[in-house]
């Protein structure tokens, strides 16, 4: 059904419902002026129009009212991750007591693991997809390490088969079935950062708590991108971060998913902030730690709000855009990039992330024989921004709500001139 011109690529660009959001952002441009062909959204995403408009007004209310903004500003600064919350919520498939918005996405990852990793004697494993992303393994085996246990037996890793680039479900049932007594937690990156392979969610879940495992999944790559459908799918929570699909810019505040199921359980440790205890009596100060039902409980400071003014101009488009629809673009438009790729029949390259729509998102990577990083830095040349990851290896996601069929097209062209 796809065409390999650049007629077919405007005609598509010119039926798609959603590419007046492309006027909404920058896009970075070369020496010249012209705008380069950004396909780096899975690293950092482009900056929304409205974000510098949606930051002032935080400026201004600071300028104007001093320390009375926490309650007097258009948006009150007390409240102001309760205004992130639903839009977060549609995001990853959520109900708004699930979500909060907070810290980095590392740090959320250990306050999880403070609350979901209480290993015994007898069930002390994590188990990470072996190409999880550093920090995620970093994260991992040190608190594997603060509860006293050895990485080396504590941390096992769900493994492609040899010669393989993907993770194959059939392993980790396998890996359960052996020693899933032992297993404290299943953390899956989600969709990989590397590979761009997405992990069915549901059944990873389902398979961890026929185990007794807890479950958690790590959307860095995933939200805004995919539909983790999260209060569905039944994890036991899930982190991600704002800067990559969500374009709420570098370093830009993350998410928290806690599952209902734990809104309000006792046993959970947590580590506890102030930004945690019952709003009513916050500010009293005097009395003993009382902790918020649901995600706000584990919140520990009063948080960033230019940050958060960043994240809230970006969920606005989000909402408008309609996450189904955003998905359902992504779709059609890495299918397009596939199928160029394809057409290309050089047998330098090939793409390493499946091939099956349902499991992966936006972002194909591309394996290229025996090149090197000059092959990026020539692509770079060539206007093209994209990801090179060692050894071989390049990433490129187009993003719905900003990248166009001609975009994939003359991406794709470009490609086959800096390897000819
Ligand atoms: C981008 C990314 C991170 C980055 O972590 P920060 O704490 O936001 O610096 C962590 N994990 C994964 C899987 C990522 O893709």
């Amino acid at each position: 059904m796809y065409q390999n011109t650049l007629e077919y690529a405007q005609q598509c660009d010119a039926q798609d419902p959603l590419k007046h959001f492309r006027a909404q952002f920058y896009f970075p441009k070369d020496d010249q002026g012209n705008p380069l062909i950004y396909l780096c959204g899975n690293s950092l995403g482009l900056q929304p129009k409205k974000t510098s408009q949606f930051i002032q007004e935080e400026l201004d209310d600071w300028a104007k009212l001093g320390v009375e903004g926490h309650t007097e500003a258009k948006h009150p600064w007390l409240p102001y991750h309760e205004f992130l919350t639903q839009s977060m919520a549609n995001i990853v498939g959520a109900k708004p007591s699930e979500v909060v918005i907070m810290n980095g996405l590392t740090a959320n990852l250990h306050l999880m693991m403070v609350s979901f990793y209480q290993p015994t004697a007898k069930r002390n494993k994590i188990i990470i997809e072996s190409d999880a992303f550093p920090s995620d393994k970093y994260a991992v085996e040190s608190q594997i390490k603060f509860h006293g246990y050895d990485p080396k037996e504590s941390l096992i890793l769900w493994k492609p088969k040899k010669g393989e680039e993907l993770c194959r479900y059939e392993d980790l049932e396998a890996i359960m079935n052996e020693q899933g007594d032992e297993v404290a937690l299943i953390m899956i990156g989600t969709t990989n950062y590397y590979s761009g392979q997405s992990f069915d969610i549901k059944k990873i879940t389902q398979l961890g708590h026929h185990h007794g495992a807890i479950v958690g999944f790590d959307l860095a790559h995933g939200a805004g991108n995919i539909l983790p459908n999260l209060h569905e799918n039944g994890p036991d929570f899930a982190v991600w971060c704002s800067y990559k699909y969500l374009n709420s810019g570098p370093g830009s505040l993350g998410g928290v998913f806690v599952h209902e199921r734990h809104a309000n359980n006792p046993n959970l440790n947590r580590f506890a902030g102030w930004w945690g205890h019952n709003k009513q009596t916050r500010f009293n100060m005097r009395h003993e730690f009382d902790v918020l039902p649901g995600a706000e409980g584990w919140q520990l400071s009063n948080p960033p709000i230019l940050s958060m003014a960043a994240i809230r101009a970006s969920l606005s488009i989000f909402e408008e855009a309609g996450m189904d629809n955003l998905r359902e673009k992504a779709i059609k438009l890495t299918g397009y990039l596939e199928f160029l790729l394809d057409e290309m029949k050089d047998d330098r390259i090939q793409v390493i992330t499946p091939r099956n729509p349902e499991e992966r998102g936006s972002q194909l990577s591309i394996q290229v024989k025996s090149a090197n990083k000059e092959l990026h830095t020539k692509l770079t040349k060539a206007g093209v921004v994209s990801d090179w990851r060692e050894p071989d290896v390049i990433r490129v996601a187009p993003t719905a709500l900003y990248n166009s069929f001609e975009d994939v097209f003359h991406f794709v062209e470009r490609l086959k001139q800096v390897l000819n």
